[in-house]
């Protein structure tokens, strides 16, 4: 074993991308102890509408690293495509009435950087895609046939077999964990309770609390986490098989045939508690229900099941947060929207960094020190 393969490795974060990186870490040899304040995908990673995509327009860099994210997933599903929480039904979306010129320039945007988009007149959609009403669709839709969908709590019991497989020590529970810093270089993890954790490197993943927890070492990262709801409805019989991203719902297939949903137009009707909490009246989530339901052909009534709100993560710029904090060698942070699209890419490519030192060009313009 050479000596970068003996590293030890404290991961904070028990959401998508602390196992991911954890696992790849696993992969290559390092001794790993994966901390979590709670359970696994307490937060975003359990609440998330995860479309993998690179759709729209963005940076070339974010969307690059983007489109590297939806290959690992795959490669992923190419090894066994009957999991029923892993699927590429392509994504669907449209804008309200009124806006087909705003449709026609992102499609021809994606075309023109090679992106996988048909532009399609509402009854074009059902000769591509199953299980949609046409009739909600006013004007032309988009349809981006190399996307997909994953359920990130699925894929998180997945890993954590590998996890243990490979001898990783999981500490649920922990509290919130801290960096612990001798001599201005990173040396392991304190627990909340004075549980103490060395280690060569550290990698904080710690979502929307990333900025938080880097702030105590000097570090200012910048955060525009908002907060979100999710819901997971009821089982009911349906033949979609597309992410569809629509003016008053977004929704997608989830294992077990439910449906999850997501949106921003209630966030108004979000009520943040003293104690952290959120909560949101019932008639609104039925109400985004209810606008899920007209997007599906025959309009099956679609009753919520259970929904999840809080922080969904998102870097003050927008733009992924990923790698070695210049103000404290050996740590690392992982902070970024979209992490579910990224969550195996951004693994791959930080576990590569911590155990070689060497700085991969695809994440060249997403480091910390740009805020510095
Ligand atoms: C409603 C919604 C829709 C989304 N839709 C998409 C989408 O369509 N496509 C896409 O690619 N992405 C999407 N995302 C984003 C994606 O889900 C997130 O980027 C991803 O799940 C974040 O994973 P994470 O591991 O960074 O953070 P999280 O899942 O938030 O995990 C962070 C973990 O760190 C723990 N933690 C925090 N502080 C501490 C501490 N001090 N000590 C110990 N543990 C700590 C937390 O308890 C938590 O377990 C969506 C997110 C939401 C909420």
């Amino acid at each position: 074993m050479s000596s970068t393969t003996a590293k030890r490795v404290a991961v904070i974060g028990g959401g998508i991308l602390g196992v991911s990186t954890a696992v790849h870490l696993l992969r290559q040899g390092a001794s790993v102890t994966l901390l979590t304040e709670q359970g696994l995908a307490s937060e975003a990673t359990g609440r998330s509408l995860s479309w993998l995509n690179s759709a729209g327009e963005r940076s070339t860099p974010y969307h690059q690293l983007r489109v590297a994210g939806v290959d690992r997933y795959r490669t992923l599903f190419a090894a066994d495509p009957s999991r029923e929480w892993l699927q590429f039904g392509g994504g669907l979306m449209w804008n309200t009435a009124g806006q087909g010129d705003v449709t026609e320039a992102r499609h021809a945007y994606e075309q023109s950087i090679g992106y996988d988009s048909k532009l399609l007149a509402p009854d074009e959609i059902a000769a591509v895609t199953p299980g949609i009403d046409s009739g909600a669709v006013p004007e032309k839709a988009i349809f981006n046939p190399g996307e997909g969908w994953v359920s990130l709590p699925d894929l998180v019991n997945f890993l954590m077999e590998e996890f243990h497989g490979l001898g990783g020590h999981l500490v649920l529970n922990a509290g919130k964990a801290s960096v612990m810093v001798d001599g201005g270089r990173a040396t392991g993890v304190e627990t909340a309770a004075g549980g103490t954790y060395p280690a060569d490197a550290v990698l904080v993943a710690c979502g929307a609390a990333t900025p938080a927890v880097v702030k105590p070492l000097g570090v200012d990262i910048p955060n525009g986490s908002p907060v979100s709801m999710l819901v997971v409805t009821k089982p009911v019989e349906h033949d979609v098989t597309a992410v569809m991203n629509t003016p008053r719902a977004a929704v997608r297939p989830n294992p077990g045939n439910t449906f999850a949903l997501d949106h921003d137009w209630y966030e108004e009707h979000i009520t943040e508690h003293a104690d952290g909490s959120f909560t949101i009246p019932d008639d609104v989530v039925q109400e985004l229900a209810d606008e899920a339901s007209k997007l599906i052909a025959g309009n099956p009534e679609l009753k919520p099941a259970s929904w999840k709100i809080g922080y969904k993560p998102i870097p003050g710029d927008g733009e992924p947060v990923f790698g070695e904090l210049g103000q404290v060698p050996g740590c690392f942070v992982a902070f970024t929207h979209s992490g579910a699209t990224l969550g195996l890419i951004a693994g791959e490519l930080l576990s590569g960094e911590i155990l070689t030192g060497a700085k991969h060009p695809m994440l060249a313009t997403f480091r910390p020190g740009r805020f510095s």
